[in-house]
């Protein structure tokens, strides 16, 4: 059977040039940046070609580039960084409701610090209000923190609208940017965040590698004490091989722009078509192809009404499909998502929602696998359903 991976908003595979280049400094540079030798130095000298590559693809300076192990740990970095930097200024922050969970756990936790978070609403579409924004600074705020582009809908927030107002007011601003980067055009010249958070597996690098852009002058304490690496921003001996590697799938992203973003595009497109042609009353959750939201070219997210997306998930498994639900697993309970939710989506739809996230590798092909297979197995699972589900309605 072959297999298709329509997930790829969750880890995307390595490509051919970024995995030659990490088994290459693994094989020839193997030395730590911070030594004082031949091997060191010329380590060190990868390390820095590699951040010059990053910030350029970024449109920054290569001194505003901290490597991390991550999207996760950027936006920690991020947050608690400010947070615990400015604390003696303000203990507001604001950010999104539908935000990943790396910003809205790290929110929470600075919550039971003392600190004060405002979870700004968003429209059906997962897009914030650049006016509600404006009526939730207040005099102690300290952060704004909003995603880019969201992980569960590829919607793309106003963040030029937020960044003139949080600047305006002297807040500083932070952007997971994880999804976006490598897919939309990013120029942090004209993009006036202060901090923006990268993950080089998103955009078929390697993974447990990412990068935090910090403008310079921003107040920023680091999260672990150590080695002088990263200036002091990020102790520990450098994953020079992954941060090489994701140097090189990001300039490549960035020089197939037009290109890949064209083709997922139009995959996308032709996925919508194809689903909507043949099964019934669905709903896209975000914007659909049709829209003039601006959205990332590669994610799709549809509820099919009467089918839960769990059972879809398994029973598009067994055919060899890889999709993903945004549900949260607690406690052996499925939660709808949260980003759903907070759109307004009513859970019983919300729970029957399917993200399809397309990479760089996918082909028509697979798209029309996916097409041919999914209306039987919605249609079975809507038969099986208990009658409040197909109905739609609880109870
Ligand atoms: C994947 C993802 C993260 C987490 O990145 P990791 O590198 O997996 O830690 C954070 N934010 C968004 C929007 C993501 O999609």
């Amino acid at each position: 059977m072959r297999r298709v991976y329509l997930d790829n908003a969750a880890t995307t595979p390595i490509r051919a040039e970024a995995l030659e280049e990490m088994r290459a400094v693994y094989r020839d540079h193997f030395g730590n940046t911070a030594s004082v030798h031949l091997f060191g130095r010329e380590a060190r000298s990868l390390l820095e070609k590699a951040r010059a590559e990053i910030a350029s693809s970024l449109g920054a300076d290569p001194e505003e580039i901290v490597f991390t192990s991550g999207g996760t740990e950027s936006d920690n970095m991020a947050l608690k960084g400010v947070a615990w930097a400015m604390r003696d200024r303000g203990r507001h922050i604001i950010t999104s409701s539908v935000e990943h969970h790396a910003v809205l756990h790290c929110c929470q936790a600075l919550e039971r610090e003392g600190f004060e978070v405002t979870y700004l609403p968003v429209d059906g579409h997962g897009r914030v209000d650049p006016e509600e924004l404006k009526r939730s600074i207040r005099k102690d705020t300290i952060l704004v923190s909003v995603m880019l582009a969201n992980n569960e809908t590829g919607v793309i927030q106003p963040l030029e609208e937020i960044c003139l107002i949080a600047r305006e007011r002297g807040v500083l601003i932070h952007t997971d940017a994880v999804q976006a980067v490598g897919k939309i055009p990013l120029n942090l010249k004209r993009l006036k965040v202060d901090l923006l958070s990268v993950s080089g597996h998103k955009f078929h690098g390697p993974k447990g590698v990412g990068a935090l852009f910090v403008r310079k002058g921003t107040p920023l304490e680091p999260l672990m004490h150590g080695g002088g690496h990263e200036r002091g921003m990020r102790p520990g001996t450098v994953n020079l091989p992954s941060i090489a590697a994701m140097a090189r799938s990001l300039s490549l992203a960035v020089k197939e722009m037009e290109e890949n973003g064209g083709k997922m595009r139009e995959l996308r497109r032709r996925l919508f078509q194809g689903i909507r042609e043949r099964i019934d009353g669905i709903r896209v959750n975000g914007p659909n192809p049709d829209d003039p939201v601006p959205c990332l070219p590669n994610i799709l997210n549809v509820s099919f009404p009467g089918a839960e997306g769990e059972a879809l998930l398994m029973a598009l498994d067994m055919e060899g499909i890889a999709v993903s639900t945004g549900s949260a697993c607690s406690s052996g309970d499925v939660e709808p998502s949260h980003v759903l939710l907070a759109m307004g989506i009513p859970p019983e739809i919300a729970r029957c929602g399917i993200r399809f996230s397309l990479g760089i590798q996918n082909t028509e092909e697979e798209i029309e696998r996916v097409i041919e297979v999914l209306p039987g197995l919605v249609e079975r699972i809507r038969s099986l359903a208990p009658r409040w589900v197909r109905n739609g309605t609880s109870e």
